[in-house]
C-alpha cells in the first residue's frame, strides 16, 4: 500500500500523530478535524496515499466507492441524515486542499450556503 513518510494523514493513519478517530477499518480512517468549520466536522480517509483527487485511477473504484459508503454510515451514525449534511473533496491549492492526502470532508449541525466561498 503507497505511504508518503512526509504525509500527515499517513502518520495520522498509522497512529504515529494522535487524532480523535471515530471510525477505522482495513482500508480507512475517519476523525475529527482539528480545526471544525461545523458542529460536526470528520475527515474520511483511505489508508492508501493517494495524494489528489485528479490522482485517482481506475484500480481505485472501489475504494472510492467505499470510502463514500462509509461516509454515508458516519453521517447517519453522527445523527446528521435528517437535517442534510455537506460533503467536500477539495483538489489543487486554488480548491483549498492544505493537505496532499485525499480526504473526504463530512460537515453538518449546521446550515450551508451555496456556491461555497
Ligand atoms: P483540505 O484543506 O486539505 O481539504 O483539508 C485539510 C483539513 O485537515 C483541514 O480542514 C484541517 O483543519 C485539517 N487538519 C490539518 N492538520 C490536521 C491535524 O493534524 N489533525 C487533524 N485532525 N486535522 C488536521
Ligand atoms: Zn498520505
Amino acid at each position: 500500500m503507497d505511504r508518503d513518510p512526509d504525509c500527515l494523514f499517513c502518520k495520522i493513519v498509522a497512529g504515529e500523530i494522535p487524532a480523535d478517530k471515530v471510525y477505522e477499518d482495513e482500508a480507512c480512517v475517519a476523525f475529527r478535524d482539528i480545526n471544525p468549520q461545523a458542529p460536526t466536522h470528520i475527515l474520511v480517509v483511505p489508508r492508501e496515499h493517494i495524494a489528489r483527487l485528479d490522482a485517482v485511477q481506475e484500480s481505485h473504484r472501489a475504494l472510492l466507492g467505499h470510502l463514500l459508503e462509509r461516509v454515508a454510515h458516519l453521517a447517519r451514525e453522527q445523527g446528521l441524515a435528517d437535517e442534510g449534511f455537506r460533503t467536500v473533496v477539495n483538489c489543487g491549492a486554488s480548491a483549498g486542499q492544505e493537505v496532499f492526502h485525499i480526504h473526504v470532508h463530512l460537515l453538518g449541525g449546521r446550515t450551508f450556503r451555496w456556491p461555497p466561498g
